[in-house]
């Protein structure tokens, strides 16, 4: 078994999808382009401009041509300014308007590739919280009722950690060591020789049962001293068996041996479909630009394809997987909405699965109970990152690394000062939850942009505080401390790890709010204004795109979302009640707005008691 697999890891199972060949211009695209040669004016007026430009100003009025905007002001103004030019006047009836919201990282391909895979998430995503409701949903799913003999059954969002999960059925552990979760066998007794697999919430893991370990050649019980199943459960004595949970270098493996078998499924939609519903969704939270790293050459060159036949109305932004950088050019501007802007390394694992790795222990046994666990071994050698590294310096291609425990962030920033520590590569480690204040400064002497990941303290906040004590957990994604230091950064969703949803991102910025409700670092929450900068005019940034984007400003691309209401008009923690009401790519409709359904993770799903009985304990409500 060969170790750096890593390439293979989160973009797999799109690989056997993106093959189909012949990708054509979507509806969406064709209206674009007519639009765009009718080559009028557009005002917008009487509505709430939220500008993000640097003086945080309003406007109630905006001048559009060609999808570019040519002015922004008073109406009164701007229709005295093009008064003598064909024009199209459009009320927006006081509503909000921000600029279209910026992906700072997610899988976009695996969004893609995942429409029609059962999500299993706990709730209020789905209702994945226990084994029962687990089997039910795969039994219930579109996608069983369609298997072929051999197919795979394939789900994404499991999370051992979700707070209603049981021991019950689980592997046997000894008392008061009771393992949360499933185990092969709980799968086994229902779907027998159908293999079946359960994508983790993480992305650096599965849990597989024994006719899909059989199928993808996963040893039952490793070979002693197997280094491959460090980070996977075994089951207690006497069998040491593993439970089918694989995390990091064995999921690797596992998906390895998938790639060799070409096909999971038999039945399955063509990308070309997928790809257009997966940027409807996207459009439909108000994203305009959409990101997707590490991706393999196989995606790659679907995307280049779906590019060239103009399949593509929200801008992609990819990153290639180390090892393929000499294979591309690396630019910051777009051809037909795709550019491949650099490189994304995968360093650590994840907290909530103990596999991130820290300089000091989790307060917690790792994996077999193994005590002073510091999160097992990383993904790449600190000598083949700083070669990494060093090499897309030297291409100029932009470096992103999945960084989670602090030992991993100082890895990267080693591996940054190994390169020469050149200046503005806005080098971004993605998630940085755990990053030290030390390293927060670093990041702002080097001018990395980096991308955190604040969903995390709604729904596994809980949890760090258990795993790495309320310190660590408090400083969680510190993204007040990252604005003191004058840092551009971004927040992102990780999709399918968490929904794509810029909204909730917002809430969760300036609210920190956990499941148990307890506010997981008051300090480190943002106002509403540095919230939605992360989701707007930095995340522009960290694409080298700030002259053309994140900002409702003359010469930028009309990229638009429209509100329901104004985030700062309204308390904090009814942030999650505001809805999307149309997304606009240069200025073109691009989300349909008939088929809007409310936003999954509003108020009343989130915080399904009443929030208000939380706001006489803490202050997170009276701040806008
Ligand atoms: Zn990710």
């Amino acid at each position: 078994m060969k170790k750096n697999h890593f390439s293979l890891r989160v973009t797999l199972f799109v690989s056997f999808l993106f093959l189909s060949p012949g990708l054509v211009p979507t509806a969406m695209a064709q209206k674009l382009q007519d639009e765009q040669a009718a080559d009028k004016i557009t005002i917008y007026t009487n509505g709430n401009l939220i500008t993000m430009d640097d003086d945080n100003s309003r406007a109630e009025a905006m001048a559009i041509k060609n999808g570019i905007i040519l002015s922004v002001g008073k109406a009164k103004d701007i229709k005295e300014q093009f008064k003598n030019q064909p024009t199209d006047i459009i009320d927006l009836y006081k509503k909000t308007v921000l600029p279209g919201f910026i992906d700072g990282h997610s899988h976009f391909s695996q969004a893609a590739a995942s429409i029609g895979f059962v999500d299993i998430s706990p709730s209020p995503i789905s209702t994945g919280n226990d084994k029962g409701s687990i089997i039910d949903a795969l039994k219930k799913s579109d996608q069983f009722s369609k298997l072929q003999q051999g197919d795979f059954l394939i789900a994404y969002g499991y999370d051992q950690t979700s707070t209603t999960m049981t021991c019950e059925g689980s592997v046997g552990a000894p008392p008061g060591q009771c393992m949360k979760g499933l185990s092969h066998d709980d799968l086994d007794e229902v779907f027998g020789d159908i293999p079946v697999i359960l994508i983790h919430v993480s992305m650096h893991g599965g849990l597989l049962n024994k006719a899909a370990m059989a199928k993808l050649s996963v040893p039952l019980v490793p070979e002693a001293g197997e280094k491959l199943y460090v980070n996977s459960e075994r089951k207690y004595q006497p069998s040491n068996e593993l439970t089918g949970l694989l995390m990091e270098q064995a999921w690797e493996y596992a998906l390895g041996q998938a790639q060799a078998l070409q096909n999971l499924q038999s039945v399955e939609k063509s990308f070309k479909d997928k790809l257009t519903a997966a940027q409807l969704m996207y459009a439909s939270y108000g994203y305009t630009t959409v990101h997707d790293a590490p991706v393999t050459k196989q995606v790659m060159q679907a995307y280049q394809e779906a590019a060239e036949q103009k399949a593509l109305f929200l801008d992609v932004v990819a990153y290639a997987v180390p090892t393929d950088l000499a294979r591309y050019q690396y630019t910051t501007s777009y051809t037909n909405h795709f550019k491949i802007a650099g490189i994304k390394i995968i360093v650590d694992g994840s907290p909530q699965g103990l596999t991130a790795l820290f300089s000091q222990p989790y307060k917690v046994p790792g994996p077999n109970l193994a005590k002073s666990w510091c999160g097992g071994v990383a993904n790449t050698s600190q000598d083949d990152l700083n070669q990494y590294v060093a090499d897309a310096y030297k291409a100029k291609a932009q470096v992103l690394t999945h960084v989670n425990g602090d030992a991993a962030v100082q890895m990267v920033l080693d591996a940054h000062l190994a390169a020469g520590a050149p200046k503005d590569m806005r080098t971004t480690p993605i998630h940085s939850q755990f990053v030290t204040a030390d390293q927060l400064k670093s990041y702002a002497e080097y001018g990395f942009t980096p991308s955190f990941f604040t969903n995390h303290t709604y729904f596994w906040g809980d949890l760090h505080v258990k795993n790495l004590g309320r310190e660590r957990a408090n400083f969680l994604s510190p993204m007040a401390s990252g604005a003191k230091l004058g840092l551009h950064m971004t927040n992102h969703s990780d999709f399918f790890v968490t929904p794509p949803d810029p909204i909730f991102i917002l809430w969760t910025s300036v609210n920190r709010i956990s499941r148990n409700r307890k506010v997981i670092g008051k300090n480190e929450r943002l106002s509403v204004m540095q919230g939605l900068k992360a989701l707007t005019s930095d995340g522009a940034y960290q694409y080298h795109e700030e002259s053309s984007k994140g900002k409702l400003k003359e010469g930028m691309v009309a990229d638009m979302v429209m509100l329901s209401q104004d985030p700062t008009a309204i308390p904090v923690k009814k942030i999650c009640d505001i809805e999307i009401l149309a997304t606009y790519k240069a200025n073109i409709l691009v989300a349909d707005t008939s088929k809007f359904k409310p936003r999954v993770l509003n108020c009343k799903a989130v915080m399904p008691k009443k929030i208000d009985k939380l706001c006489k304990h803490v202050k997170a409500c009276a701040r806008t």
